[in-house]
């Protein structure tokens, strides 16, 4: 990528959401700015920090957050990002206020571009008189669904019968009400109300900097435009432009990739429900079952808060590990996108997590889809009905996952989706490639970067 040529470095302040999946795009952010020309300085929480000496390029602001000993787990964020919200406000303000004091030697805070669920971030930016821009790492059909939801809301259309479930969503189409962000036929609790209406508001932000491509979200990306009316920068997929950085929070597990080696192409089924889903005891069971069944090659994720309360890998039956042994590979945590690129793998049984769900598809990657909140119900349908590269489970059983699996990776559908996977991969790549719309995007961005600091 070029660099363009300031006059004198200027710097762009990254706060990620210390989560795995919020951490890596804006990594992925930081480096591809990085490559553009700009300093860049990560204010991360102490909690899930990523290993600074992995990124010598960057400069890393240590947050106290006060999180040691504090539940973390998906059951409990919201509680997590209040927390976060509270304790980060006043050191991030004081990195800030001796950041501006010193820029003759730092470089020129030239904007802070940060996680809307940072909330904080807007608060002391506004303080300092600091511009601020907002990463989003959902793809843009999710945010659209979001603004729907409390359309339907205020009509008092939600909560609504289980009838209704299927039913699709006029403005929205293809998403149903079973598709929707938050459960539709629940009164939703005023808190996940007011925590997630905050996230839809990115206030006194100058842009939206949004790691999807037109070609996936073409259509929400324009409404949207015209809901937030401020420039909105669609660059993604980031892991395609900052191909080397590693991201990992955990150790990876490179033996699986010897043993994909052994496998013929296209053959394994790789199973992943990304860093936060949580199963229970018989979820296990069914999957551990229906890939047992399936009779065809597995690698398996089974990370240790996968379950519940207790090591995943403690309760999967020894029957199980006897039958598969010879063509299952079972790991705590894998380098995906080595993974995904791999010419064994032929699926990918996915929770339908954003950064996953990108990472396969750039490698020509079909899904098995099995959403379990937020953002990933709405991509799976998207995947299924509208990009046309993913089976929706007929149901989380044993039988419905045999079925799935065998759908994808045996049948003449699977292979339809197979080569709309690799149509869709090529598309992507031309987004980024010279001339291509997340190319030209970035350009801009970084000019419009460049203005707010003149
Ligand atoms: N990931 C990984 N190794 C694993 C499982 C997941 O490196 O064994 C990475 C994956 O490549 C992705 C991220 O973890 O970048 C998960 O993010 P995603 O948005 O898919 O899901 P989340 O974890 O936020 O639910």
């Amino acid at each position: 990528m070029e660099k363009l040529g300031f006059e004198r470095r200027q710097r762009v302040v990254l706060v990620p959401f210390p989560f795995q999946g919020h951490i890596t795009p804006m990594l992925q952010l930081g480096s591809i700015f990085h490559s553009k020309g700009f300093s860049i300085t990560i204010a991360q929480t102490k909690f899930n920090s990523p290993n600074p000496s992995n990124y010598p390029e960057f400069t890393f602001l240590p947050l106290s957050d006060n999180l040691d000993n504090y539940d973390t787990s998906f059951c409990n964020m919201l509680n997590v990002i209040s927390f976060v919200n509270t304790n980060c406000e006043g050191p991030f303000e004081d990195y800030m206020v001796q950041m501006l004091g010193e820029e003759d030697v730092q470089g020129e805070v030239a904007c802070i571009v940060y996680d809307p669920i940072m909330n904080f971030v807007n608060v002391v930016a506004n303080k300092l008189n600091l511009p601020t821009i907002v990463l989003k790492t959902t793809p843009a059909t999710y945010m659209q669904s979001q603004v729907v939801m409390f359309q339907l809301l205020e009509e008092k259309l939600i909560p609504l019968p289980e009838s209704q479930l299927q039913v699709s969503i006029p403005q929205i189409h293809p998403l149903r009400f079973k598709d929707l962000p938050l459960p539709a036929t629940d009164k939703i609790p005023q808190d996940v109300l007011d925590f997630t209406q905050s996230y839809m508001d990115i206030k006194s932000s100058s842009a939206i900097i949004w790691n999807t491509a037109n070609t996936l979200d073409h259509y929400p990306l324009q409404q949207l435009q015209q809901h937030f009316r401020v420039p909105i920068f669609p660059i993604g997929p980031f892991h395609k432009l900052a191909p080397n950085l590693t991201t990992s929070l955990m150790e990876e597990d490179n033996g699986c990739l010897s043993w994909l080696d052994k496998q013929a192409p296209n053959s394994v089924i790789y199973v992943s429900f990304g860093s936060l889903a949580i199963i229970d005891e018989n979820a296990l069971l069914e999957i551990a079952r229906g890939l047992a069944k399936s009779e065809q090659p597995f690698l398996w994720v089974v990370r240790p808060s996968l379950l519940n309360g207790s090591n995943a890998m403690d309760f999967l039956p020894e029957d199980f590990k006897e039958r598969t042994r010879e063509r299952g590979c079972i790991v705590k945590w894998v380098p995906q996108r080595k993974v995904l690129a791999h010419p064994a793998v032929g699926g990918f049984f996915s929770h339908c997590g954003w950064n996953s769900t990108l990472e396969s598809i750039c490698e020509g990657v079909p899904l098995i889809c099995m959403p379990f909140f937020t953002d990933q119900m709405v991509i799976a349908r998207y995947m299924n009905y509208v990009w046309k590269v993913g089976v929706e489970l007929e149901n989380v059983l044993e039988s419905g996952i045999e079925k799935g699996i065998r759908t994808l990776m045996v049948s003449e559908e699977g292979k339809v989706m197979r080569k709309r996977a690799f149509e869709m991969k090529l598309e992507l790549e031309q987004c980024i490639n010279g001339g291509g719309s997340s190319y030209e995007s970035l350009d801009q961005l970084v000019e419009f970067i460049v203005s707010l600091a003149g």
